[in-house]
């Protein structure tokens, strides 16, 4: 077992607070990310867990036991950086042997167990090479496999795909999420990278400047973001946020948009309040200009990516940005409607970018 519950946690250096006031709970086996900007005290937090760092405040539980008394070489973490450490003079199986040499374990169970990490991080290829001449990729992949190899309950890995390339990246995505699974290890994973955070984790905490903003399965956090912050930080493009303001017509309430046109509110929404009407792109249907309630608008950019056209619409110096499919028939210049699925659209209070219930 090895749930980590932080409680109060908070490091300041000198009079900047890089992390204030944490609380948050993996539980044991989970697969968490810890997703921010840079700056926003991922990498604080998690040098704190692994004991590297003293915080200034709160407390570090691994099950029911408190950590901050001991020493990092004896809290049972494996930790694997943006940089890898690797011996580079040695083979690629004496590296992932390494720790477990230290340990003193039976030559029959090392090899077992290098084998069987070789295999799952596809390095079974490489075991006889020296790291020296090895690719960024492949190195990457063996400093996971050398913390992983010992098999430690807590495993903290610090933005360790930034340096290896796109496709790579996609692939070892699934790997590490594989390797999770079957070592059970309580995971926790930072990175700033949106697309990594909600492919690989059970759950997503958010954090901006030091705060944890939200925390919950991607899902959850995509598609109700507490506030603009995270509404803004998570899709791509991003959460469509425009100026509006909520009233009732007929005893329901609706949303005027800016110089674009009145919606449905959802039917929680209640009162009459300056808001942001936030729409993901992927919610947004282009119609014909004379559907009801359409937004007229014009098209200003179209993006072929692929699978997707990403479609730029402007009116009255409000934007918008809809998705539609591959070979969507559209080009600049064009005048559309635009309609939101009304239980898609998403409230934040102007004043404190929080969604509103
Ligand atoms: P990145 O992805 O860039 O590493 P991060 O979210 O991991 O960002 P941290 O490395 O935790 O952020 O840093 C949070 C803030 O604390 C940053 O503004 C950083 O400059 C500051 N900071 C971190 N370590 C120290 C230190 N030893 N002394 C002073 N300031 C620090």
């Amino acid at each position: 077992m090895a749930s980590i519950t932080l409680s109060g946690l908070t490091k300041t250096f000198g009079t900047f607070t890089a992390v204030k006031s944490l609380d948050l709970h993996i539980a044991d086996k989970e697969f968490l990310a810890l997703l921010g900007p840079s700056g926003c005290g991922k990498s604080t937090t998690m040098n704190i867990i692994a004991g590297m760092e003293q915080p200034s405040a709160g407390t570090v539980r691994f099950d029911d036991r408190d950590m901050l008394n001991v020493p990092m070489g004896r809290r049972g973490v494996g930790f694997v950086f943006q940089n890898y450490a690797i011996f580079t003079h040695m083979s690629v199986y004496d590296n992932i042997a390494y720790g477990l040499r230290m340990r003193g374990l039976p030559k029959a169970e090392i090899d077992a167990r290098v084998r069987q990490v070789a295999e799952l991080l596809g390095l079974t290829p490489f075991l006889k090479q020296k790291s020296a001449g090895l690719s960024v990729n492949i190195l990457q992949r063996l400093a996971i496999g050398r913390s992983a190899a010992v098999n430690p309950q807590i495993f903290l890995l610090d933005e360790p795909l930034s340096n290896v390339d796109a496709a790579f990246r996609a692939v070892m995505r699934t790997e590490l999420k594989h390797l999770q699974r079957e070592f059970g290890q309580t995971m926790i994973y930072v990175t700033h990278d949106q697309l990594e955070a909600m492919t690989m984790a059970d759950r997503i905490a958010v954090m901006d400047r030091g705060v944890l903003q939200q925390v919950g399965s991607p899902i959850e956090v995509y598609n109700n973001p507490v506030n603009t912050f995270v509404a803004r930080f998570l899709g791509s493009p991003s959460m469509n946020l425009l100026p509006a303001r909520l009233g009732t017509e007929d005893g329901r309430p609706v949303v005027e948009v800016t110089g674009l046109g009145r919606v449905a509110a959802p039917a929680s929404a209640r009162g009459s309040a300056d808001v942001l009407f936030g729409i993901r792109p992927e919610d947004l249907t282009i119609t014909a200009t004379d559907l009801p309630g359409a937004f007229v608008m014009e098209v200003v950019f179209v993006e072929r990516v692929g699978p997707r056209t990403i479609v730029h619409l402007a009116r009255d110096g409000q934007e918008l940005k809809a998705i539609e499919g591959n070979g969507f028939p559209v080009a600049i210049g064009d005048r559309l409607g635009v309609v939101a699925k009304p239980e898609s659209v998403r409230l934040f209070d102007a004043a404190t970018g929080q969604a509103l219930d």
